[in-house]
């Protein structure tokens, strides 16, 4: 049996309603091309957000950030990288444009994020065989901070830049400092369903405006300073549209409210599956964290004992018409990186098996959200 109502998306785009006086300045200018106004104002207005001395280059997507972030710190082939294996693929393919080789490490299971105890047993024994990795990327999923203090202790032990993943996690905090100004460089997404869009878009935070400057060049083909176009080394066209960054600058402007709508669903969440038995909310897992709750995750854990799956859970949302999603595959459980080096248990991979991201959209109206709930009752039963 299908609901009548239109398919409800995990976390689909919602505008605020000036992106398109942005966008319109952008043609009274004729600055539809590259560059303009509106780039330069949505750099000024992440910069002003983030604080923390931050020097942010607007790009074409998260990914091409995190490939310019490897460029920088001059990670080439041969070089190994200590990549958290949960993640979006996204964060590790872009080692492997540069030549040089992902080792996965586990999650650990408060933040679902990289593992120290795993991160410092990888390094050791790379160093061990004459390996010394050349970087950590690590992975704020689902907007939860990983444990910041903990990695870079064991980052800073062994003098190993970070680059901090941060697509999911725009107006995330820990300890009072936003996600994506606590690595060596940060990385952001603004593709259609993160917490702000630009449609397709992505930037890199830098913690010097020298950094920011080469950044800029990489990515606009690296022309050297002359009348004719002359090239020293291998450049890309990476950079973010005038338009695209109109749409951002709008976007800006609603980042509050929709950390404030995003948290408001969660603690929906939190309340429904309170009284039911086996299902655990992803949440923040101490006081000093504050997740922006892109999306909302739960966990089943007895599912022998219950007879209630994620997986099934899956299939009644979907014949509702809602669409829900299981957890990242991990990536060394991927076929794209069988063979490749691992160090953990099986933490991310339980997390896999038993995980489920439910719709977090922050432009539901009050019918929508009726819908999810009644949904979720009649598979749980209507014990609250
Ligand atoms: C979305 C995402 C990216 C990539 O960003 P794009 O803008 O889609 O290229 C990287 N890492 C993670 C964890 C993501 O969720």
């Amino acid at each position: 049996m299908h609901d009548s109502g239109s398919r409800i998306w995990l976390s689909p785009p919602h505008m605020g309603g000036t992106e398109l006086d942005y966008i319109n300045d952008a043609f009274k200018k004729n600055w539809i091309a590259p560059l303009g106004d509106n780039v330069l104002g949505l750099e000024e207005k992440l910069e002003h957000y983030l604080e923390s001395n931050s020097h942010v280059a607007a790009l074409n997507s998260g990914t091409s950030a995190l490939h310019l972030a490897l460029l920088l710190l001059g990670i080439k082939e041969g070089d190994e990288v200590l990549c958290q294996s949960f993640t979006f693929a996204a964060s590790v393919n872009p080692v492997r444009y540069v030549g040089a080789t992902p080792v996965f490490i586990d999650s650990e299971p408060e933040s679902w994020n990289i593992c120290p105890v795993q991160l410092e047993t990888a390094i050791k024994a790379r160093i061990s065989v004459g390996k010394k990795p050349a970087a950590i990327i690590a992975v704020h999923l689902y907007g939860m901070p990983y444990k910041v203090n903990d990695v870079n202790a064991v980052a800073e032990r062994y003098n190993i830049p970070i680059i901090e993943d941060a697509a999911e996690a725009l107006g995330s905090t820990i300890d009072g400092k936003k996600c994506g100004t606590l690595g060596t460089f940060g990385v952001l997404s603004f593709n259609g369903n993160k917490i702000i869009t630009t449609s397709g878009g992505g930037a890199i935070v830098c913690k010097a405006p020298e950094l920011k400057e080469k950044a800029v060049f990489l990515a606009t083909q690296a022309r050297d300073a002359a009348s004719h176009y002359q090239h020293s080394v291998l450049g890309y066209n990476y950079r973010m549209s005038n338009i695209s960054a109109g749409i951002g600058c709008g976007q800006m402007e609603v980042l509050p409210l929709r950390l404030q709508q995003k948290n408001e669903l969660h603690q929906k969440y939190i309340s429904f599956f309170k009284s039911i038995p086996g299902v655990k909310v992803f949440t923040n897992y101490n006081s000093n964290v504050s997740s922006n709750h892109w999306l909302t995750c739960i966990t089943i854990s007895d599912t022998q004992s219950t007879g209630k799956s994620t997986e099934e859970l899956r299939q009644v949302l979907d014949a509702h018409n809602i669409e829900s999603r299981p957890l990242w595959k991990p990536m060394h459980l991927q076929p794209l990186y069988k063979g490749y080096l691992y160090f953990g248990s099986k933490v991310c991979q339980r997390l896999f098996e038993t995980g489920l991201c439910l719709p977090s959209g922050t432009g539901m109206d009050e019918e929508q959200i009726l819908r999810i709930f009644t949904c979720l009752k009649g598979y749980f039963g209507d014990i609250n």
